[in-house]
């Protein structure tokens, strides 16, 4: 197989020219993201690899399909950037890559909670400076809080397993409940109870239709003032706006966020000698109580080994026509 790799960084060649070694498909590496612009650039390719900020939507599938391509094989878990009714229709077949590290992004999240309570990014700032006063500083003891897991899938589960070990209270939302999240000590509630309860939400559901802007003034509403609220999974679960308005109210207490509404065009890159032009980022960037990373919860090594290894077994399944495990119905997963 013929296989472009769009988005691409050193850490990714690095990790797929080592999953290869064995398997005979040419593998070319892009750094630019695919777009209307660069889908052309797929022309007598088999298979394109993208990633969560390359978007597939009619158009670009358009562009793929004319060009020959069948195999769309994202390296990633979610697909909310792919129209797979489009991809269906004009006979491009979608992979993905279910589970690289659960413990990856399960781990970042965690990582985000105490760096946000404890205020460790501030810590450290002011000791370099000098200065060792703790005024600002004061955090709260993670053991019996309440913390509201939306989305118990396979990270949010981690999750809870981490926090149980805290000490923390633990109760919990999904579409679909889940045995393993209950005897984690997990109590499913609906989202109103969820919000009224928590002192910390944490989101680990994927984004559709009904999850957008899940997070919006009316839901932080119902959440106790001072609220802090994590978010891993995919930017748009949280309206932006709503939440720098509740951080200048109070009525959130702490926000950290590993993806972004509007990360296509920033996450990821060095833009240290630019000026931002995304005004909401740049508000959020602003607050103390605010922790923004660039959505590096997966980037561990051992994800990046799963990552590379799986696409490519995906993609060797296809080319021999062998059962597609990681299949993505045209409806989803
Ligand atoms: P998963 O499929 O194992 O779990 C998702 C859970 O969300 C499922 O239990 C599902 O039933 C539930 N869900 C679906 N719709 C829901 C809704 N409307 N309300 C509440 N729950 C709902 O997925 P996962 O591997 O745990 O990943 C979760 C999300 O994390 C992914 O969708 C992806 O967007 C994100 N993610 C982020 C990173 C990162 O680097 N930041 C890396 C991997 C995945």
């Amino acid at each position: 197989m013929r296989v472009l790799l769009y988005s691409t960084k050193p850490y990714d060649r690095l990790y797929f020219e080592r999953a290869r070694d064995t398997l005979d498909h040419t593998i070319d590496y892009l750094e630019a993201r695919l777009d209307a612009h660069t889908a052309r650039l797929a022309h007598g390719y088999d298979a394109v690899c993208t990633f969560v900020n390359d978007s597939v939507d009619e158009p670009i599938a358009q562009m793929l399909a004319d060009g020959g391509t069948k195999l769309i094989a994202l390296r990633c878990a979610g697909y909310n950037q792919v129209d797979l009714g489009a991809a269906d229709r004009l006979g491009l077949t979608v992979v993905r890559v279910p589970a690289y590290s659960p413990h990856a992004v399960a781990e970042h999240t965690v990582a985000m909670m105490l760096s946000l309570n404890r205020q460790i990014y501030r810590a450290h700032m002011r000791v370099r400076e000098g200065n060792f006063s703790l005024d600002g500083l004061l955090g709260f003891d993670m053991a019996g809080k309440t913390v509201g897991v939306i989305g118990t899938g396979q990270i949010g589960r981690v999750v809870m397993k981490i926090l149980a070990g805290f000490g923390c209270e633990l109760i919990c939302y999904d579409v679909h409940a889940s045995d393993e999240a209950v005897a984690l000590g997990g109590r499913y509630v609906d989202l109103p109870t969820l919000y009224r309860q928590s002192d910390i939400v944490t989101l680990h559901c994927p984004l559709t239709p009904d999850t957008h802007h899940m997070i919006d003034e009316a839901s932080i509403e119902q959440m106790k003032r001072g609220v802090m609220i994590v978010n891993t999974s995919r930017g748009a679960l949280i309206d932006a706006a709503a939440a720098i308005d509740a951080l200048k109210a109070g009525r959130i207490g702490h926000l950290g966020i590993d993806v972004y509404e509007e990360e296509a065009d920033l996450f990821f890159e060095d833009l240290s000698n630019q000026v931002i032009q995304d005004d909401v980022l740049a508000r959020l960037l602003t607050f103390p109580n605010v922790l923004v990373t660039s959505h590096q919860a997966y980037f561990t090594e051992t994800a990046l080994q799963n990552i590379a290894h799986t696409t490519m077994d995906n993609i060797t399944a296809f080319a021999h026509g062998g059962k597609l495990v990681n299949r993505v119905a045209p409806h989803g997963a």
